[in-house]
């Protein structure tokens, strides 16, 4: 038998030691339900939230001969994101970014005002997780029955249940997968093709992709993911202050915290330690420990303890929305307003009506046609036996309208400039007459010949300016005009 030394012994030591420390099983979490105020509005919420998620694709919007006429939709096959009346081409990817800043300082300002709404109510985890557990109480029943039964050994009456249950989840989780694809692809097409067995194998593939996933994160992982999982709640802390809103417990009323019968000469608060906003929380927290990193502002024990208050005989609210600040001075008696106009508040107010004047004016003053030239790699120039210089150009025109355009392309910063298409014999001339399909990018070889006026270091700015014929609309592209050194 091998030995080991005693410096091994203890680096062996130490591990088993931090093994104890870093790993913990799993508590499984068995949220009650709760009725009230909050709960009929979370579920008012989850219904809206699926109502748009798989309904939208189905929505249709007519948009001219062959055009999709989904109204959202993202498809690959045209390189095209469809919104209703707007049409975004690859070439402007910049408003999605804009979008994607404008969402997130959308959250960081909501985070700001009223805490992590978003993660209680709006973020899909939060709400799939909520349908699947509403279809778990429905089936297997609420959280004392649940219990019972799982500590119980395994019988007919625990298996069929949990077969359902599993066979609901994977029929949600299908139709969540499904209806994802719906954005991708034209949603009555995808759909026959699907069950016709002539969908592609991506349509496959990312179905199934989506329905594990969403099997998994709503069915099995549930709180850990927004425990564990999700960086959002890590860096909230960030946005939150002591003016922020948040689900709080309202300790200097409600402790101390005093079970069974009360004596009038023993002081109690009115929490009476039944545990129901416990048993109600999804992530399976006590709230009257303050703001934690698992508390995801949904609520629920809101509704629950008012339920405990109002059969006690107590006022209600006594966890409620309500800022650290506020609690502060509640706890000495005094009053204060609310503050929702803070530095950090009036910082993310700007940047997001930055983004959205941005926005809006990139979108109103939108350009439907797009030019890119770009110079031959080789030769770099000709010189023509007249003493010219001429250089060679691909060409690419978008034409984002929907009718056949005719475009003309002339060149600034040429002295007796010609242009010529050599493919289409087209030129030489000052300007060419190029046509673009509706909705579509053409591509053109086109020569651009004359005498450099500024030529430095071998190379010179030339502008390509391309004007819709029909429309007038114009752009300018910058190249170079190559010549010797
Ligand atoms: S503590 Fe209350 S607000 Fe926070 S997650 Fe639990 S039930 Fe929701
Ligand atoms: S539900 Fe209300 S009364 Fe019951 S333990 Fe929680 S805070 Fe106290």
């Amino acid at each position: 038998m091998s030995r080991i030394s005693k410096a091994e012994r203890q680096l062996q030591l130490q591990r088993e030691e931090l093994g104890d420390h870093l790993y913990a099983n799993r508590v499984r979490v068995y949220p009650k339900t709760v009725h009230g105020p909050v709960r009929r509005f979370k579920w008012t919420v989850l219904v809206f939230c699926l109502a748009v998620y798989y309904l939208l694709p189905w929505l249709r919007w007519h948009r001219g001969a062959n055009q999709p006429d989904q109204a959202v939709l993202l498809s690959l096959w045209h390189e095209r994101f469809y919104f209703f009346n707007l049409e975004f081409w690859p070439q402007d990817i910049y408003y999605l970014t804009g979008l994607l800043i404008m969402a997130a300082v959308t959250l960081f300002l909501v985070t700001s005002l009223i805490g992590r709404v978003w993660c209680g109510y709006t973020c899909p985890q939060t709400v799939w997780t909520d349908l699947f557990m509403w279809v778990e109480r429905q089936i297997e029943g609420d959280r004392n029955e649940r219990m019972k039964r799982d500590a119980e050994p395994l019988s007919f009456d625990m298996v069929w249940r949990k077969v359902l249950k599993h066979a609901v989840w994977l029929g949600i989780a299908f139709w969540t997968g499904g209806a994802w694809i719906m954005y991708y692809v034209d949603a009555p097409t995808v759909t026959v093709e699907f069950w016709t067995a002539t969908a592609s194998k991506e349509v496959y593939f990312f179905t199934l992709l989506f329905t594990a996933t969403t099997y998994l994160l709503a069915g099995w992982a549930r709180e850990q993911v927004c425990t564990y999982m999700c960086p959002w709640p890590r860096f909230q802390s960030a946005m939150l202050d002591e003016q922020t809103v948040t689900v709080t417990y309202q300790g200097w009323r409600g402790e101390p915290r005093t079970r069974g019968k009360r004596h009038e000469d023993v002081p109690a608060g009115d929490c009476v330690d039944c545990g129901a906003c416990v048993t109600a929380c999804p992530t399976g927290i006590d709230i009257r420990d303050g703001i934690q990193l698992e508390c995801i502002n949904c609520g629920l024990c809101i509704d629950a303890c008012n339920h405990v208050m109002e059969k006690t005989g107590r006022p209600q609210w006594l966890i409620t929305w309500d800022t650290l600040a506020d609690q502060a001075a509640k706890a000495q008696g005094r009053q204060t307003t609310l503050r929702l106009l803070r530095p950090r508040t009036l910082i993310y107010v700007s940047a997001l009506l930055l983004a959205a004047v941005v926005m809006t004016v990139a979108l109103l003053t939108r350009s439907s046609i797009d030019l890119s030239v770009l110079h031959d790699r080789a030769p770099l120039f000709v010189r023509l036996p007249d003493g010219d210089l001429r250089n060679g150009y691909t060409v690419k025109i978008v034409n984002k309208t929907q009718q056949m355009a005719l475009f003309e392309l002339r060149t600034e910063g040429l002295n007796a400039a010609s242009l010529a298409e050599p493919d289409e014999g087209l030129g030489p001339a000052d300007r060419l007459g190029l046509m673009v399909k509706a909705d579509s990018i053409g591509t053109f070889r086109v020569t651009a010949a004359g005498q450099p006026n500024r030529l430095v270091g071998g190379s010179q700015p030339i502008d390509f300016i391309l004007r819709n014929t029909e429309t007038a609309e114009q752009t300018v592209y910058r190249s170079q005009f190559m010549g010797p050194r």
